[in-house]
């Protein structure tokens, strides 16, 4: 979300006349986009402004937009009082203010509407990966969990405006599309005839458009995966067989206390579902360790259920209490230590599932997208339908960005691949 919210940024302020520059003493305006779902990358904004403001040339405009702005408000400029401007995740559009009004301080942590996609200039130039965001906030209100108090309530946008940007995306150079939404699979609109659509509708639609090849979208909440876009991983081609759909826990006692479902045979039978329509799909899901009063017991579930459904990609975090939310004052909270050795174990679980799949590659011919050079600027690196990334010598010339790849070997971090001619 972040990166699709700066590139609307970027793609705003060039039609303001503003180009972009990594070097920082010569910017005339910077903005931190930010992210406030854990403490951790909410301190790293705060020491990033201090060493900004020393750097920066005296009369550039500097700010942050994004959910540590919602969540700091006005505090932010007491903490920082050379600061231009604090722009929430739903008022970034509001940047240009600030330009035609230097001496001033903008504030703006409004979540009442999404007219910001209204507002922002249309992209003429699309990556060949285009995020398109189809709904924003949530109301699934997890325990632990800031986005309902720095994104506001769920609000789905109208298909007509995303079948739009699907379709600019697809005519200025998309090749796969990734729906975005903080509850992506919740998406429900409702349009002036009282016809509904869901994010199948949005898949169906996208899939007719020759120009786009992969769709795939993020990130989903286990018990929206309703019966009309499950059976999609099995009708269109299209669709990706990978889904991201965090369980956060394999403990029920533990999935209650975070607001969660809690009954791991409904986890099961989704999955279970899933793999009879789409017998090759691979799911991912996001780990939290550590949430308050998690007993050993707990965590030892956990580890089961990361190694039971053989999560793949998977992303794992120790618990961080967030300000507004209700497990931030629950008791028993859980120790930094006994976080980091729960933390150890699992992403040791999670590395084996992975190794395992990617080894379970080798041999294989997949359709992968290339994402560019690698560092050396020697290989290709592309990535598969699962999102592993695959790294293949560089061919002389210009090659199609799909590419028909044989995976010829493995590790737990990567596959490598050569192009089939
Ligand atoms: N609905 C979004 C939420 C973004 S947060 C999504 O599913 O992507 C992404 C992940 O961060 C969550 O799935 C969860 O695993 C983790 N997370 C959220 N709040 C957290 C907290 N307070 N401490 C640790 N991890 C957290």
């Amino acid at each position: 979300m972040n990166v699709y919210d700066g590139q609307r940024i970027a793609v705003m302020l060039e039609k303001h006349g503003l180009s972009q520059t990594e070097n920082l003493e010569e910017a005339d305006l910077i903005i931190l986009n930010t992210c406030a779902v854990r403490e951790k990358a909410t301190n790293k904004v705060y020491s990033a402004l201090g060493r900004i403001r020393r750097a920066k040339k005296t009369s550039a405009l500097f700010g942050i937009v994004g959910c540590v702005a919602r969540e700091s408000g006005g505090d932010a400029f007491k903490r920082i009082p050379e600061l231009n401007f604090v722009l929430g995740p739903q008022s970034y559009h509001k940047l240009p203010e600030i330009i035609n009004n230097p001496d001033t301080k903008l504030l703006n942590i409004d979540l009442t509407g999404i007219e910001k996609f209204d507002e922002l200039p249309q992209i003429t130039k699309s990556p060949t990966l285009a995020y398109i965001p189809i709904q924003e906030g949530c109301n699934h209100c997890c325990t632990y969990c800031i986005v309902p108090y720095t994104r506001g309530r769920e609000i789905s946008r109208p298909f007509a405006d995303v079948v739009k940007d699907t379709i600019n995306a697809a005519k200025s150079g998309a090749i796969e599309i990734c729906f975005l939404g903080q509850n992506v699979n919740g998406y429900k609109y409702t349009d002036e005839n009282g016809k509904l659509y869901r994010l199948s509708d949005l898949i169906k639609e996208a899939a007719k458009l020759p120009e786009i090849q992969r769709i795939r979208f993020t990130s989903s909440y286990p018990t929206e995966m309703s019966d009309d876009l499950i059976e999609m991983f099995g009708t269109e081609p299209k669709l990706l067989p990978f889904l991201n759909m965090p369980i956060q826990s394999g403990s029920p006692r533990t999935l209650k206390r975070m607001n969660r479902p809690d009954d791991i045979e409904v986890y099961r039978n989704i999955v279970k579902k899933l793999k009879s329509v789409c017998p090759d799909i691979q799911i991912s899901s996001d780990f939290i360790v550590g949430f308050p009063d998690e007993s050993d017991e707990d965590f030892e579930e956990t580890l089961n259920i990361a190694k039971e459904i053989k999560y793949i990609n998977s992303y794992s975090f120790k618990y961080s209490p967030r300000p507004h939310t209700a497990a931030a004052l629950m008791p028993n909270q859980i120790s930094e230590q006994i976080k980091s050795v729960r933390l150890q174990r699992l992403d040791a679980q999670l590395n084996e599932n992975q190794r395992e799949f990617n080894m379970s590659c080798i041999g294989k011919e997949m359709v992968c997208l290339c994402e560019g050079d690698d560092k050396t600027k020697r290989h290709l690196v592309f990535r598969t339908p699962y999102m592993q990334q695959c790294i293949v010598e560089k061919p002389d010339g210009d090659i199609a960005p799909l590419q028909k790849i044989k995976i010829t070997d493995a590790n737990k971090a990567s596959l490598r691949g050569e192009i089939i001619k």
